[in-house]
């Protein structure tokens, strides 16, 4: 999906603004992946046609290139889609809460049982697991393994008791023991027959859950949200969860459920270790698919910065390339307010990821080169090209401030890039070179 999307954002590069007629290409290329990404079409359709009627008509903001201004439409409705808010698991109001799962097989339904339990035990609730799948004894056995490894007890009957009655007597124990929270683990099958849900209905009568939650594997697509889609018609369910997350490169199902199905996604798989359950978070989920580092980010900082009073005045030197060692100075301090310029730069879609410590770095060379820029005469600062054209005052230069020449030479050179950079960033660019310094 996110190779598919790079594609269409690269054909909007140097355009001014988004029209009806310079989107068609990149709106074809994002139908193109989503379907790719086993997208259902009705929900690509949909989905392409929302992201055109938002993108067409938008403004021109300085600064951000309209491809940007596409990624963070197509964000939006991404998240749109997934239902846009993260949704919560509900409790009850009294006594236990009680959580019915349910599932084909192999999914992760008992891995599930014991990492949810683990998820709740962290936030201070006391859980109980009911092995609720009786055709297999090894189904009970790995509840029961890895009910240990949680900490958390584990209510068994046998292969012998039918599962609405185990859940009878299981809800029973739990509010003898005063146990918050009740997770019973169920039977799958290979594929959905009507012996499965009649015992899923029986249970669910029985145990009046206040969720009941399908687990879905994020590797079958399309397919999960059809199965959420049947099994909420068949015994009416509260959510899904989206498992081996970690499996699935397309994202397709978790882009899906919500809108074939109506049901949220609760929670998600990401891996077999019992930490690996986590909320559901459409807008980060957006990011991951989208998988352009952060752009979003990117284009509400630069709004906001560009909003700064000598915003326009910079662009003017910028655009005139009268561009001096002050406004490098400025700039680079407008831009230490957006978080610095290597964050900066790291958010930018193909520059990649900048870590923490290349930040650490980036403020500690700001301060190396305002030590420098302060040994510079007013006239040098104003025209940075007399340090290019002199080795002489980049000695001095390096001299007064105590740093080697090299570190001068560096500077310079670092100016007309970051002029090329800036001229980049505001979208006028193509041309700017860099000049060798003389010796
Ligand atoms: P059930 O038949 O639905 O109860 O499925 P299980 O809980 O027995 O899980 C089936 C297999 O999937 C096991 O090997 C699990 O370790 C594995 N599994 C479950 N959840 C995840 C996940 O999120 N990521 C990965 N990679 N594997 C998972
Ligand atoms: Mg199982």
């Amino acid at each position: 999906l996110t190779s598919g999307l790079e594609t269409a954002w690269n054909k909007l590069k140097g355009e001014e603004v988004l029209t009806k007629e310079n989107i068609v290409e990149p709106m074809r290329d994002i139908r193109r992946a989503l379907l790719e990404a086993d997208v259902s079409l009705p929900v690509v359709r949909r989905f392409v046609q929302a992201v055109s009627d938002q993108a067409v008509g938008v403004g021109l903001i300085r600064g951000v290139r309209p491809d940007q201004q596409l990624v963070k439409i197509v964000h939006e409705e991404l998240v749109k889609l997934m239902g846009g808010e993260v949704s919560e698991l509900s409790f009850a109001k009294s006594g236990p809460t009680v959580i019915l799962l349910a599932g084909l097989q192999g999914v992760g339904k008992t891995t599930v049982c014991a990492k949810l339990a683990n998820y709740l035990k962290k936030q201070g609730k006391n859980c109980m697991l009911v092995a609720g799948d009786v055709y297999r004894p090894a189904a009970i056995d790995q509840l029961v393994i890895l009910g240990e490894q949680v900490g958390v007890p584990v209510y068994t009957a046998g292969t012998e008791v039918k599962p609405s009655e185990i859940a009878r007597q299981a809800l029973e124990e739990a509010k003898r023991k005063n146990i918050n929270i009740v997770i019973m683990d169920t039977a799958g099958r290979l594929q959905i027959d009507k012996s499965m849900m009649d015992e899923l209905k029986e249970v669910k009568k029985v145990l009046n859950p206040t969720e009941v939650l399908l687990v879905v594997d994020a590797m079958t697509g399309q397919e999960a949200a059809a199965l959420v889609t049947t099994f909420n018609l068949e015994i009416g369910i509260t959510g899904a969860i989206l498992t081996k997350l970690d499996g699935d490169s397309r994202g397709g199902a978790a882009l899906s459920v919500k809108e074939v199905s109506g049901k949220p996604i609760k929670l998600v798989g990401r891996g077999e270790r019992m930490e690996d359950l986590e909320p559901f978070y459409p807008d980060r989920m957006a990011g991951r698919i989208l998988g352009m580092g952060d752009v979003l980010s990117f284009v509400e900082k630069a709004q906001e910065v560009m909003r700064q009073e000598d915003a326009e005045e910079l662009q003017k030197k910028i655009m005139s390339a009268n561009f001096d060692f002050n406004d490098f100075l400025k700039q680079t301090r407008a831009v230490a307010r957006m978080g610095s310029m290597t964050r900066v730069i790291g958010m930018i879609p193909g520059m990649g990821k900048v870590t923490p410590a290349q930040v650490r770095e980036a403020e500690k060379s700001l301060k190396i080169m305002e030590g420098m820029i302060e040994a510079m005469t007013p006239e040098e600062r104003e025209k940075p090209e007399l340090l290019a054209e002199s080795p002489v005052r980049r000695k001095r230069v390096a001299q007064d401030s105590g740093k080697t020449e090299q570190q001068v030479s560096q500077l310079v050179a670092q100016l007309f890039q970051m002029l090329v950079r800036m001229k980049n960033l505001m979208g006028v660019m193509e041309g700017g070179s860099i000049p060798a310094l003389s010796n």
